[in-house]
């Protein structure tokens, strides 16, 4: 049985004040909580200081991204030396990485060996865009992506990374795939393709979420699939209510 794992992408929002009240919240909020791993993935100047406030509790630390170098002349970037100790994950090849700040592949399984060998848990997402999806090409690029960022990494490693299927035209636009439709997609794509690399059983162990669009009435539709483990949440994690609604509805 796969534990699922909600896990909150506070992107370029809130500042350290606001962090920390949001931390505080759903910190409260899920007390009772339990069966379901639970992660807060705040800015990086954030992430201290929710650590602070969920120190002790069942909540995960997220970071949203990271470099693969572990320390140099790299201006503005963080690196897994930085994270490990602080953090628990990471997001790694976020559509919006790729998108806007130009993130391949190829720099996506630097990243992601760079986090194991640092005791980071990744968070890797993957997903095609409106017009591979419309051309029918979704299944083909998934796979494409999950070939190139598990490349070259142990059975032992790939068993700790967490993927999220993320279909970029779902993301932060109220569309969702249909659960129906995404299932196929991480069974074919995702889980078939860890098989190929793999074998079955490790495909079998690694967990991978949905994410685009989840809020707390959609998060059950989601969950009742049976190859989904979970959400990455955008938008609807910068509430408490609505976040721990959709931890709530995960279980
Ligand atoms: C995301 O940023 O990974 C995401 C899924 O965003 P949203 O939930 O807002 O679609």
């Amino acid at each position: 049985m796969r534990t699922p794992i909600i896990a909150g992408n506070w992107k370029m929002h809130k500042t350290i004040a606001e962090a920390v009240q949001l931390a505080r919240e759903v910190r409260e909020a899920v007390t009772d909580v339990s069966g379901v791993d639970m992660v807060l993935c705040p800015p990086f100047v954030a992430l201290a200081a929710v650590e602070d406030v969920i120190a002790n509790s069942k909540i995960g630390l997220g970071a949203q991204n990271m470099y693969w170098e572990e320390q140099g002349a790299f201006t503005g970037e963080v690196s897994p030396v930085m994270l490990q100790g602080l953090c628990d994950y990471v997001i790694l090849g976020h559509s919006e990485r790729r998108q806007f700040f130009g993130e391949t592949d190829e720099g996506v399984n630097k990243k992601i060996k760079a986090a194991l060998a640092h005791h980071l848990l990744p968070i890797v997402c993957v997903g095609e865009n409106l017009e591979q999806n419309e051309a029918g090409e979704t299944v083909e690029f998934v796979g494409g992506q999950i070939k190139a960022a598990f490349a070259n990494l142990s059975a032992n490693d790939a068993q700790k990374v967490v993927v999220a299927y993320e279909p970029i035209w779902a993301i932060g636009t109220g569309k969702t795939a249909e659960p129906a439709d995404a299932n196929l997609i991480i069974a074919d794509s995702i889980r078939g393709t860890l098989a190929q690399i793999y074998s079955d059983e490790v495909a079998q162990r690694i967990r991978v979420q949905y994410g685009g669009s989840v809020k707390p009435n959609n998060v059950e539709a989601f969950m009742a699939q049976a190859e989904i483990d979970g959400a990455l949440v955008g938008g609807a994690c910068l509430k408490a209510d609505s976040f721990v609604a959709i931890i709530k509805g995960a279980l």
